[in-house]
């Protein structure tokens, strides 16, 4: 089959058995494009809530799958491939948490959106990363121990001066391991582009940037900038997608090694089999841990994030 008769079956297939799918921005360009809904985890996990689909597919990787799971436990959420996991989410266990909570006592625990929903069980709130800097400092305490990401971390610590953090070795091995030099060279190759970086870099590739914001952000922002040229410091698929949207701005990747294998494990041939229940995989949860796991999701919503 040509990609376009498999689109063209996948889209028969999800209205016949009732799915809605949603697509990470990290996903290709041929799976966004018979997608319901595209995005960053969270906005794909509230805009789940709201369709009528009794079953929703997550093209991205297993704690997304997992969130729009919390979120919706009344419908069947499916994660597009079963061994798309998320590194960074599945870098620190529970118990490790618990050890390091009974250290320091008196600090709240923050936990990025990005981990497993059994390590939310044990934090206090969760935070995406447009809403990290907002929620932290509406948190009625000084004392924050943020997991797992320690560059997002660390952006957010560098943003609220009156607070201590308490940050741990974690992070996602895709954004972390980009190099300072490599902005120095991108920016000489490309002398009059902007450079939009994702704050799971390190900060020495950071603090060069024009622009430090989410997926979302770094999306928006290269859409509505008067500018014309673009080097984007996140995961290389995003510079296909805007190229799509932006024909007359150029985008340049920071570097090559932004691909994240696990967001690239799932292929349109995937969402086929999913959406004829011939592959993928039912995220299946207990409903005393979606109970445990929530409750710090409810809370970043309760604190507007
Ligand atoms: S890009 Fe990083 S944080 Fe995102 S799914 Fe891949 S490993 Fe996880």
């Amino acid at each position: 089959m040509t990609v376009r008769e498999v689109q063209d079956e996948i889209i028969r297939l999800k209205k016949e058995n009732d799915f809605c799918i949603l697509a990470h921005s990290y996903q290709t360009h041929d799976i966004l494009e018979v997608a319901d809904f595209s995005g960053d985890s969270y906005a794909l996990s509230k805009l789940a809530k709201t369709v009528p689909n009794k079953n929703v597919l997550m093209c991205g990787v297993r704690f997304m799958a997992e969130t729009v799971k919390m979120l919706s436990p009344e419908k069947r959420v499916f994660l597009s491939n079963s061994i798309a996991g998320c590194p960074m989410a599945e870098q620190m266990s529970s118990d490790y948490i618990r050890s390091v909570k009974e250290e320091y006592p008196d600090h709240t625990v923050v936990a990025y959106i990005n981990t497993t929903a059994e390590l939310k069980t044990v934090c206090d709130v969760c935070v995406t990363s447009s809403s990290a800097v907002k929620i932290c400092s509406a948190i009625d305490n000084d004392k924050i121990l943020f997991i797992p990401d320690c560059n997002l971390g660390a952006y957010v610590r560098d943003k609220l001066p009156g607070k201590s953090f308490k940050l741990l070795d974690g992070g996602c091995p895709v954004h972390a391991a980009i190099k300072r030099e490599e902005v120095i060279q991108a920016k000489a190759l490309h002398p009059d582009a902007l450079f939009l970086v994702h704050p799971e870099c390190v900060p020495e590739v950071s603090s060069l940037a024009d622009y430090v914001g989410s997926t979302s952000g770094i999306m928006d922002f290269a859409r509505s900038s008067d500018a014309g040229e673009f080097i984007i410091g996140t995961e290389n698929s995003i510079l296909e997608h805007l190229q799509y949207e932006c024909p007359d701005k150029r985008f340049y990747p920071l570097s090559k090694r932004l691909i994240c294998e696990n967001m690239k494990a799932t292929t349109l041939n995937d969402v086929l089999d999913c959406v004829r229940f011939a592959g993928g995989e039912e995220i299946i949860m207990e409903p005393e841990l979606i109970e445990a796991a929530r409750k710090c999701i409810d809370k970043m919503i309760e604190m507007g994030g």
